[in-house]
């Protein structure tokens, strides 16, 4: 298969939007996994330490991390919790809990977390935050900002996107201490800690919490922007295909610019052509002169001013006395040029407007525009004595006979040129070598 340019072009588009309305619907997201597996970062806690009975122990497994209370009501409120640092060990060992995961990049948090027995019960998940403008660890061990979310994470057995929206910092918290109010919202900037805490109201007996996954994550591109991209991709793309269309159109106007051109080059060479072989056609090929073809639109032209005009016209055939000798004598090439001098000749002794023909063989015709009939045998006399006493080549010395006529009104183109050949033909039986008029 052959795929052009365009196709694979629109294969690519359309695959690219494909992949972003995929990205649409799924969303395209940064996320952060806590690693459940670092068992040093893992504590516990419990009421004991606010002088309750509850204890609590944890174990590990594929499944998280379990961790089994025994509740007592010995304390006002009673609770166990597990505590996974986001904060590495200082030197001494303890937490740095200065040192805390910047998280408030992240808008949601995804909780897969599970408790056994009771399917109603309530967990607490806190996101702890430092901020040296409230904690202080030495004066107040329980500085660290309460972020806190409380649900019944059975219902959601496939776990739970929790947006950081959603969360609030706990009232007792900010009761016991003096915070300004532009810090008493939901801070998660600086967190060393998660703690994963038993409901705020339990009862006596076990509670066991398993923690599977706990995953911050945020929208890395909006949907907004993906749409905007979308739109903005087929754009561009639409542009660049009308600005190559427009590219091509014009690559193909100046193409067939060219062409027309080359045509108009060969019309013009045609025409010219034409125009030669035309010439070509009214011309005598050995002496030049016109042939009978070339002659005719003069005969025409004469013709019609006599007749609308009134105007003389007349014409005079001549014909080479003994021309057949002279081919016998001194052969045919000669001949030839006789035939051309003769044409020569007669032509630079007539007027511009009168025009010779050759009409076959050793005979010519001479068309005398606008001239009496008297006129034209005193021109035939003055040619014939011309010839009869010129050499035209090599000694050579001819005569011709000439038969005169001038066209009648309203007569035919016929009976004028019949009248003349009878002339010349008077002139032939005559002895030759001189004039004859038609009757
Ligand atoms: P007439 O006085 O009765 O006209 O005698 P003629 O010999 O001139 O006339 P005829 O009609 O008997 O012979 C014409 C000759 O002209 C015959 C031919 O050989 C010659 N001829 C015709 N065309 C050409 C040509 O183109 N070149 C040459 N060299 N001779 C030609
Ligand atoms: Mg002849
Ligand atoms: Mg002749």
């Amino acid at each position: 298969m052959n795929f052009s340019l365009r196709t694979i072009s629109l294969l690519l588009l359309i695959s690219a939007t494909l992949l972003a309305l995929l990205a649409y619907e799924k969303g395209i997201y940064k996320t952060y996994s806590v690693d459940l597996s670092r068992q040093q970062q893992i504590g516990l806690n419990t009421d004991l330490s606010q002088g309750g009975q509850t204890t609590a122990d944890i174990s590990y497994s594929d499944q998280g991390i379990k961790l089994k209370c025994n509740i007592s009501l010995e304390y006002q409120w009673p609770y166990c919790e597990l505590k996974i640092h986001l904060a590495e060990r200082a030197d001494q060992g303890s937490f740095d809990y200065a040192q805390g995961v910047d998280l408030s990049a992240y808008t949601e948090v995804f909780l897969n977390i599970a408790t056994e027995g009771d399917n109603s019960e309530q967990i607490r998940f806190y996101i702890r935050n430092y901020n040296p403008e409230y904690t202080n660890l030495n004066s107040d061990g329980n500085s660290l900002k309460i972020n806190e979310v409380q649900y019944s994470p059975n219902q959601y057995p496939t776990g739970k996107f929790i947006p950081i929206k959603d969360f609030n910092v706990v009232s007792w918290w900010l009761q016991a201490r003096d915070i300004p109010l532009e810090l008493r919202g939901v801070e998660i900037s600086n967190s060393p800690l998660l703690t994963i805490a038993s409901g705020g109201v339990v009862d006596e007996g076990p509670i066991t919490i398993i923690v599977k996954e706990i995953t911050f994550r945020y929208n890395l591109v909006s949907k907004e922007n993906i749409l905007f991209t979308v739109i903005a991709m087929w754009f561009f793309s639409a542009v660049i295909a009308l600005l190559l269309q427009l590219k091509s159109f014009r690559q193909r106007l100046s193409y067939s610019k060219g062409q027309q051109l080359k045509l108009n080059d060969v019309l013009v060479a045609l025409k010219l052509e034409k125009a030669q072989l035309e010439q070509l056609a009214k011309r005598d090929a050995l002496t030049g002169l016109r042939n009978r073809v070339g002659l005719s639109e003069y005969l025409l032209r004469g013709e019609e001013k006599a007749q609308d005009h009134n105007l003389p016209f007349s014409l005079i055939f001549l014909d080479i006395d003994f021309f057949k000798n002279v081919n016998d004598k001194h052969g045919h090439a000669v001949g030839d040029q006789l035939l051309i001098q003769f044409g020569r000749i007669i032509n630079e002794n007539i007027r511009q407007q009168d025009k010779l023909a050759r009409r076959g063989g050793e005979e010519f015709i001479l068309l005398c525009m606008e001239t009496q009939q008297d006129k034209a045998i005193t021109l035939a006399q003055k040619l014939c004595d011309l010839i009869a006493t010129t050499v035209l080549i090599d000694e050579i010395m001819i005569a011709a006979s000439f038969g005169v006529a001038q066209l009648h009104k309203g007569e035919s183109t016929t009976s004028f040129l019949e009248r003349a050949d009878n002339a010349l033909y008077k002139a032939k039986t005559n002895g030759r070598n001189q004039v004859q008029a038609a009757a």
